[in-house]
């Protein structure tokens, strides 16, 4: 069957404070280059940091999404036939280089050469998306793509975040997330309660604290109601959590969150503040306590593969919301809210 030529995409007009996202039809569909494949998308995940793009914070692509689930219907020159027709996930990581430190390591997600699905190249809420053979992920049968979906950012952003936390933090000691009930906070407390760790999840609203509750949160303190750091320290016998991550972005949630960890603890920074927003801890506090403070960004290719295996074992359920593709500006508003509670995720058109 021939291919169509034009499709519909979500795209951002005018990025910046006045930045929104618009449904555009007939914009012409990419060819697979060398090494590449076309993917017709079913369905894409919504994340808090396609707020960015939207709002002009750095040089982004005309289109957003990073977690889209497709199947290959194209295959570029030098691509194994056996990729046709496999259902496939797209990630952040659309590239990496394959020759620096960190690729040779196996932290392709470290890659100082990366590509990124919406930033350097158009994104997964279009109908046809062009991805890198070597950097997709296959997607196990059993594994619905709504599924999957939230896993390729939400869900290995944690799963890599939730690693970091080693090997200071044992299974068994706290671990206090913060925005535990959003589409990231959400699958990093159901990985960490699997992990064996007691998770504090904190966020705000009953629906949030419901749904952390669900995913395997000991306790979760409302930042809207509470005292968030007095409240966390009742928790730890007064000294804090042994590892935070800070998964909300905002750099209120930056300020306060170095209080919760007690010291020789680890702090590990997962959500993106304003790029001019510098970490708001002296040297001298960070010494004196022994505090341990790491970066992290998505997960590594294993990671993705044994969080997709985990999902098939019914280990780890995201909590997803199911919308039609023309919903996705009102869901990005409502990110931009902190409304949204777990994922929302949108059908691409057929
Ligand atoms: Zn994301
Ligand atoms: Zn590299």
């Amino acid at each position: 069957m021939a291919l169509p030529t034009s499709q519909t995409v979500a795209w951002i007009e005018s990025p910046g404070a006045e930045g929104k996202l618009v449904i555009r039809d007939g914009v012409d569909i990419q060819q697979p280059a060398k090494g590449e494949v076309l993917v017709k998308m079913e369905c894409s995940g919504i994340c808090h940091s396609d707020c960015r793009n939207v709002e002009g914070m750095g040089k982004y692509e005309d289109i957003p999404g990073h977690e889209g689930v497709g199947v290959v219907v194209k295959l570029g020159p030098d691509v194994a036939s056996d990729l046709l027709s496999k259902r496939v996930g797209i990630k952040w990581l659309w590239s990496a280089c394959g020759n620096c430190a960190a690729c040779k390591r196996g932290k392709v997600n470290n890659c100082p050469g990366q590509l990124n699905t919406g930033r350097s190249v158009n994104g997964t809420l279009q109908q046809y998306v062009v991805a890198h053979a070597t950097y997709l992920t296959l997607i196990p049968d059993g594994v619905p793509s709504e599924v999957a979906a939230p896993l390729l950012c939400a869900g290995l952003s944690l799963a890599g975040a939730v690693s970091k936390v080693a090997p200071e933090v044992q299974p068994g000691e706290f671990i206090a997330i913060v925005g535990a009930g959003g589409g990231l906070g959400h699958i990093g407390v159901q990985i960490a309660a699997h992990k064996g760790y007691k998770v504090i999840a904190i966020d705000g609203g009953e629906d949030k604290r419901v749904l952390c509750k669900e995913m395997g949160a000991v306790a979760f303190v409302d930042y809207t109601k509470e005292d968030v750091v007095s409240a966390v320290k009742a928790l730890t016998d007064g000294e804090g959590a042994h590892g935070v991550i800070c998964v909300a972005g905002s750099e209120r949630a930056y300020q306060q969150a170095p209080s919760l960890v007690r010291n020789n603890g680890v702090f590990v920074c997962v959500g993106l503040p304003p790029d001019d927003f510098m970490f708001p801890m002296s040297p001298i506090h960070i010494a004196n306590r022994g505090l341990v403070i790491k970066g992290s960004s998505t997960g590594t290719s294993e990671q993705m593969d044994e969080l997709l295996q985990l999902a098939l074992q019914g280990k780890i359920t995201p909590k997803i919301e199911v919308y039609e593709f023309a919903d996705a500006p009102k869901i990005i508003q409502e990110l931009q809210r902190y409304e949204v509670t777990g994922r929302k995720v949108v059908k691409v058109p057929s």
